[in-house]
């Protein structure tokens, strides 16, 4: 490490995305301080499930079992949220704007949703649960988490970032800002942050009820907005085309909720407690114009904001911060040249983008004119079928997400298929270190011989494709279905073989 720096890279926030990253560049052995202004982790209800990609992240990183520990301890809490599709699996399969996605409708025989479920048992992580995971997961790979720390300054000087906080200035290699949507990083970074405005106020919360049964199971739309009432006791949401609310950092009351929770039910529902900490927000949508500007990077809220229809916000980040993890990390060690780095903005806005979109459509959806009312007949007409709901539950689950790389190859660009390995372990198993994976199933190890000593080699004599190089961040970078090498050397160049 240069001796002028305090640490090599510091990460604002410590949210799921700053904490992923953390633990991502000190598994790749670089130097990091996370720095997190709250005293405690923030007790407010956010994501109550992950996505396919987070769930295998986990899995790649040897954190499936405690995924599951809690999945299970979850579901016994709170009963089950998703519901058993045909085999009598229970599936985690959510809703678009408002509309159920029915596990029992899903063919989940389609090769994209066949190739991910291994982390079935994994999906119904809540946030604050996720968040001590990843928390305790960074700090035993090293990394350090300060918290009661505020980052209010930042000076990019070309080598280096000095960073003023409360508790002091600070010199870093470089600055990652997960400091979620109202980042105090992006806005001293000077990066813009264009998109839409609010049309909506939302409120999560679970709370007692004195009258239940004026309230409808599910989701109730009117012409002010929308509610939801379960799935377990308690548990409402509502949606209100308000404009946005007045002051978006006022305290959350059970006044707020009940208010809002009559307007869109049309009834005079009565709350009597909260039963945790509820949550505002709104579908103000934007996106940070760039996701780098020199030695300081955005990931997760702080680069993207959403409403949260579909569950999408955690997920997006922690993709982010997959990608980024290794890509500064090898730039950092010295093991990439710095346009690597350039990858990150490329590979991750257009993900991000596609999301801002579909959450946008939902929004749309949800509204209480008789036209929008019109076309959600329309889609839950679509969704009501066998195509239409696999379409939906592909899109809302990430497997069908992608990356445009070099290759013809259908997996290329993928996040990598589950694959048992023919000595009974997963090619999973063996992405702990968090380096570059070679597959190599031909009988010679041809692809294992033009690897050698750059990147781990698995080899295995199943049937399938017949080799797959593997990013630290789950994305196929290279497959092929015979013994040819073409592209692996190209591949291995590009990604894994620079500055060894
Ligand atoms: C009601 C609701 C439901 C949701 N449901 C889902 C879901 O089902 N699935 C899903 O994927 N997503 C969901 N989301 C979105 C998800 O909660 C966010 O996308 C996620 O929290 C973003 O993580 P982050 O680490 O980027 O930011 P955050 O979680 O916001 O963390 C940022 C951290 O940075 C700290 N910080 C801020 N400024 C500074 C500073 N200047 N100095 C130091 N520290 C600072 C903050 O204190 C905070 O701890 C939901 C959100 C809401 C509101």
């Amino acid at each position: 490490m240069n001796r002028d720096l305090d640490v090599e890279v510091t990460v604002v926030g410590a949210g799921p995305v700053g904490l992923v990253l953390a633990a991502e560049l000190a598994l790749a052995g670089v130097s990091v301080l996370v720095l997190e202004r709250r005293d405690a982790p923030d007790p407010a209800m956010k994501a109550q499930s992950v996505n396919v990609p987070t769930a295998e992240a986990l899995d790649r990183r040897g954190l499936l079992p405690a995924a599951e520990a809690i999945q299970r301890e979850t579901l016994r809490r709170v009963g089950p949220f998703g519901g058993p599709s045909a085999d009598g699996v229970l599936r985690f399969t959510g809703h678009f704007a408002g509309m159920p996605l029915d596990p029992g409708l899903v063919d989940w025989s389609d090769p994209d949703l066949a190739a991910h479920t291994a982390v079935e048992g994994a999906r119904m992580v809540p946030q604050q649960r996720l968040e001590a995971l990843l928390a305790e997961h960074a700090v035993r790979l090293g990394a350090t988490v300060r918290r009661g720390v505020e980052v209010t300054a930042l000076q990019d000087t070309g080598d280096g970032v000095l960073v003023g906080t409360t508790a002091g200035p600070l010199r870093t290699g470089r600055l990652v800002g997960c400091d979620g949507g109202h980042s105090a990083v992006r806005r001293l970074a000077g990066i813009a942050f264009p998109g839409t405005d609010p049309e909506i106020t939302g409120y999560q919360a679970v709370v007692d009820i004195a009258d239940p049964e004026k309230l409808a199971d599910g989701w109730s739309w009117s012409p002010r907005g929308a509610y939801r009432y379960g799935p377990q006791p308690g548990r409402v949401a509502t949606v209100e085309f308000d404009g946005g609310p007045a002051d978006r950092s006022a305290p959350v009351t059970l006044d707020d909720v009940q208010a809002s929770l009559r307007r869109v039910s049309g009834t005079d529902v009565t709350l009597t407690a909260l039963r945790a900490t509820p949550t505002r927000w709104t579908d103000n949508t934007r996106q940070a114009e760039v996701y780098r500007a020199g030695r300081v990077f955005l990931a997760g809220d702080a680069a993207h904001v959403h409403p949260p229809f579909g569950g999408q916000g955690l997920n997006l980040g922690v993709g982010d911060a997959m990608n980024l993890g290794w890509t500064l990390a090898a730039v950092v060690r010295g093991r990439a040249r710095e346009a690597l780095l350039d990858t990150y903005d490329a590979e991750r806005r257009p993900v991000g983008a596609w999301i801002l979109d579909r959450t946008r459509a939902q929004t749309g959806l949800l509204r209480g004119d008789p036209k929008s009312a019109a076309l959600r007949e329309v889609v839950a007409g679509l969704l009501g079928t066998r195509d239409g709901t696999t379409y939906a539950v592909k899109a809302i689950s990430g497997v069908t997400q992608r990356v445009d790389l070099p290759g013809d190859h259908p997996l290329t660009g993928r996040h990598v298929p589950d694959l048992r390995l023919s000595d009974g372990s997963r090619l999973a198993d063996h992405a702990h270190d968090g380096g570059f994976l070679l597959l190599d199933r031909t009988p010679e190890g041809a692809f294992a011989a033009s690897a050698a000593g750059r990147v781990r080699v698995v080899r295995d004599d199943g049937t399938g494709v017949m080799g797959l190089l593997v990013r630290p961040d789950g994305v196929v970078a290279w497959a092929s279905d015979t013994t040819d090498p073409a592209g692996l050397e190209a591949s291995l160049g590009r990604w894994a073989g620079e500055g060894r």
